[in-house]
């Protein structure tokens, strides 16, 4: 059992020492490799993931991966980011599960990841036009509504597939492949809604989500969006998964480069994600469970200085893991 640690860039060191405390607690017997992305790779190997990387990555039983970006690369040809774009496309990881929890709110959103505006051909023409664009085949949508819909089955089931259907030729299609899939799921409810409108529902309601079904750059925004309103970013983590092969686990926030090296670091996304690769890639429910639990304490007890706290990023892990310890000998 082998989890590739990609620690990344800025505060991404910081917080994955929380993860590496974590997991040694919870799964002694996994090994922990820790391997180059981001911009810490483009500075060793010129690419921001060497194919040693991706080797090890390819043979984990899952990899759990800090932020990567660096101002420093904002304006280079060779970008950390595309190394993540990489990865995920390597990886076959399709399925971009963000969960955002707070007092009322229990929702999921589903983000496809692997194709869409992100992965369409892009270009300059001759006039000086430059393009993306969006492309998504029926199969692709199949396979995200699926997952959706599984899921939403395992939870309250409720599903809220979110699109342009107004606008977008790619979207009536995701429409139309949607409610074929919902004939499978007749006991998930489900609803279409015009990304715009499920913007605003998510900022006055968002109680009123189970799961969220979505592609690639709504679910980008969306989920952004439903990280602020259930506490930040700083506490958002998400799941990646194919249909074989490691998942790639992650904290939704980005490298924020104006807090690097200063201890200061919001650790829960971290932890959280490290919870979801506990239950998805290790089957550990048991240990996921107390690990999110552990993770809610700490945020009550040792608040960052984001949460309007004091606690520096190891007095928070301290906290999270102290109340693991006294949760086990219970
Ligand atoms: P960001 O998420 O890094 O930061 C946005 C704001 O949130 C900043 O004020 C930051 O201090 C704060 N923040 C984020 N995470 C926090 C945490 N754990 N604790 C406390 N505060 C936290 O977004 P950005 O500034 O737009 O991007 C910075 C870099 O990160 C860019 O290079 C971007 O491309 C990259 N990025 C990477 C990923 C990823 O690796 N998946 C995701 C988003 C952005």
């Amino acid at each position: 059992m082998r989890v590739v640690l990609l620690p990344g860039d800025g505060i991404g060191p910081e917080i994955a020492d929380a993860a590496r405390r974590a997991l040694a607690e919870l799964a002694p017997g996994t090994e922990v490799a820790e391997h180059l992305f981001g911009g810490a790779a483009i500075r060793a190997t010129g690419d921001p993931l060497p194919e040693e990387t991706l080797t090890a990555c390819r043979s984990a039983v899952a990899v759990l991966k800090g932020p990567i970006g660096d101002p420093e690369f904002d304006a280079a040809d060779v970008r950390p980011e595309q190394g993540l774009l990489r990865l995920r496309s390597e990886l076959g990881v399709y399925a971009n599960l963000r969960p955002s929890r707070a007092p009322g709110i229990d929702l999921v959103i589903v983000r496809e990841l692997v194709g869409g505006l992100y992965y369409g051909e892009r270009g300059v023409r001759e006039d000086g036009t430059v393009f993306d664009t969006c492309e998504y085949h029926p199969d692709e949508v199949e396979r995200i509504a699926r997952r959706a819909f599984e899921l939403a089955r395992s939870r309250r089931g409720a599903l809220t597939s979110v699109d342009k259907a107004n606008v977008l030729e790619t979207s009536r299609m995701w429409r139309r492949v949607v409610r074929e899939v919902a004939a499978d799921y007749p006991d998930v409810a489900v609803e279409d809604m015009l990304v715009d409108n499920a913007a605003m529902q998510l900022v006055s309601a968002p109680e009123q989500f189970d799961v969220i079904v979505t592609d690639n750059m709504f679910g980008d925004i969306l989920s952004d969006l439903a990280a602020a309103v259930t506490g930040g970013l700083g506490l958002a983590p998400s799941a990646s998964l194919g249909d074989s092969g490691p998942g790639l686990f992650e904290p939704v926030h980005g490298s924020a480069p104006d807090i690097a090296g200063q201890e200061i670091a919001n650790p829960a996304a971290m932890l959280r994600s490290t919870a979801l690769l506990l239950e998805h890639a290790l089957g550990r429910h048991e240990e996921a469970a107390a690990l999110e639990a552990a993770v809610d304490q700490a945020l009550e007890r040792s608040p960052t200085p984001d949460l309007g706290g004091s606690a520096t990023t190891q007095e928070f892990t301290d906290t999270a893991l102290t109340a693991l310890e006294v949760a086990r000998t219970l």
